[in-house]
């Protein structure tokens, strides 16, 4: 069952209120890590690569790690393209064997973003994966985006509702007040906006920009109707503090280099099964 769509792994996430963490992941360590705490915790799990991660792998090298590692556990675990701008990308990562892709084109018009959006699905149906696309702007903190402009790139609910019925796209990135990256100040998630938009909107609901988000919050979250939460910038900051700290604890001598490595997949693990357990996902395989 192991190696499966993004449909398939948020299967169960509305009618029994949990959310399914999408982790990304750098290196061998983290996915290891990442599909570790899922097992431990009977959980659906879904394991996101971004572009940059594309190029410094390959397609094909990431399907092959990962669903060789999936394939190795009884949990389901979806493979994710996070954040393509390219259709052509999305097209090439479902060939290659990616369950899922997100299509990226939020930053176009709303009718480009329509169009692209609308190609992937079509190109994605064919191969059974699924697709995720977004709608108004999750921004980064590098964005330094003014607090009086913040309210305009939130999603539009009825903007959503459209969106949704000219794509019949799986699953939609909302932006309600979160941002990529570290957060300078408490973000300010707009609840009643995400509640609209559930009721309007009937694939699944995504958040992005998971770092740094009270675990209340994202409880909230869940309970408003969000199935797939993002989380990256934490694990490469988890990722990195490892490396660091092995090097300085490692003798000098020691020359086999799973000695600097392999805490990361138990660092990650600790930080994703917590994670897991806010996102109410342990024991719902
Ligand atoms: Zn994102």
């Amino acid at each position: 069952m192991s190696y499966v769509n993004l449909k398939e792994v948020l299967r169960n996430t509305k009618n029994q209120k949990f959310a399914v963490g999408a982790f990304n992941f750098n290196g061998y360590e983290d996915v290891q890590g990442i599909v570790n705490a899922a097992s431990h915790l009977n959980a659906p799990i879904i394991v996101a690569a971004s572009m940059s991660v594309v190029r410094y792998f390959g397609l094909k090298q990431i399907v092959g790690l990962v669903r060789g590692i999936a394939e190795a556990v009884d949990i389901p675990v979806c493979l994710h393209l996070d954040h393509s701008t390219s259709v052509d990308l999305c097209k090439e990562a479902i060939v290659a064997g990616f369950g899922s892709v997100m299509i990226d084109a939020s930053a176009k018009s709303y009718e480009d973003n329509i169009h692209d959006t609308v190609e992937v699905v079509q190109f994605a149906r064919k191969y059974g994966a699924s697709v995720e696309a977004e709608i108004g702007h999750v921004g980064g903190v590098e964005d330094n985006i003014v607090v009086s402009k913040e309210d305009a790139l939130l999603t539009n609910p009825s903007d959503a509702q459209k969106f949704y019925e000219a794509t019949k796209v799986d699953a939609l990135a909302v932006a309600i007040g979160t941002a990529h990256g570290f957060y300078k100040k408490e973000p300010k998630i707009d609840f009643e906006r995400l509640q609209t938009i559930r009721n309007l909107v009937p694939c699944h609901l995504v958040l992005h920009g998971g770092t740094g988000v009270p675990d209340k919050d994202f409880k909230r979250c869940v309970d408003c109707g969000m199935s797939k939460i993002n989380v990256g910038t934490e694990l490469k900051k988890v990722y990195t503090d490892t490396i660091r700290n092995q090097c300085a604890v490692v003798s000098r001598q020691e020359i086999d280099p799973k000695k600097l490595t392999k805490q990361v997949k138990t660092n990650i693990e600790d930080a994703v099964m917590k994670k897991i357990i806010t996102f109410g996902s342990d024991d719902k395989i």
